[in-house]
């Protein structure tokens, strides 16, 4: 019978895709990617030849329905993203969702994430978390900030370079300046930087570094004194 399979692939080093990954890969009917360019590079690097189909934020509305009939069908389809793992703010959970309703077999590979090696090489504690992924850019930023403020657990979130500075101003103005974090900076890449310090401090560094390339900051949750 049919099932989705979604497939984690690197977020910067090739070495992290699984061995179970390649074969999944291969074995595939049809493979789902959110961008075809990119996925076809890491395809010829694993060398697969196999043709990919464009499933993005752009189009997963409008095709869903028919990848689920597919797998109905009895096709295998694998779905991948640009890097890390699928639905993690990525593409994917669309596709989920109407498998779950359709009783069609999903399955997820264990796999390179961002947020996972951010949290666990924090410091900060790693027994209780919530994953926010990317803030609001604007409307419903201020108003998630607020309701962040007594957060206990701690936060992980997803940031693009150039708001960096600004989210760590936020998090000092909303959760205060003694609050610790921790900004990791190309994961599993050749210039991976890991800091931590206070949101103060770290925001002091990154303005006058501005940083280049991708981010999780990992965000000490409310302490209970
Ligand atoms: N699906 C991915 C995952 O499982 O982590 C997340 C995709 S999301 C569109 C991309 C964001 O993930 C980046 O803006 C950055 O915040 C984070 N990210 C991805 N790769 C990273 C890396 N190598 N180092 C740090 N952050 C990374």
């Amino acid at each position: 019978t049919g099932r989705l399979i979604l497939v984690p692939t690197p977020i910067g080093n090739l070495q992290d895709i699984t061995l179970r990954a390649i074969t999944v890969l291969k074995e595939a009917d049809i493979i789902l990617a959110e961008d075809t360019r990119v996925s076809s590079k890491l395809l010829k690097h694993l060398e697969i030849e196999k043709k990919l189909t464009a499933h993005h934020k752009f189009n997963e509305h409008k095709t869903t329905a028919s990848i689920v009939s597919k797998i109905e069908q009895g096709y295998t389809v694998a779905l991948i993203s640009d890097a890390g793992t699928p639905a993690i703010s990525d593409p994917g959970f669309l596709l989920v969702r109407a498998c779950v309703e359709k009783e069609v077999d999903v399955e997820c590979l264990p796999g390179p994430t961002a947020l996972i090696p951010a949290l666990a090489v924090s410091g900060l504690p790693t027994e209780k978390f919530v994953f926010e992924g990317f803030l609001p850019q604007k409307k419903g930023r201020q108003t998630r900030l607020k309701i962040l403020a007594v957060e206990p657990r701690t936060m992980v979130f997803y940031e693009s370079p150039h708001r960096l500075a600004k989210a760590l101003a936020q998090f000092a103005e909303y959760f205060g300046e003694e609050r610790r974090a921790c900004v990791c900076r190309e994961l599993s890449k050749f210039f991976e930087e890991i800091n931590r310090g206070t949101v103060t401090e770290l925001h002091e560094y990154y303005t006058a570094h501005p940083p280049k390339g991708e981010i999780v900051i990992v965000v000490e949750g409310k302490s209970a004194k």
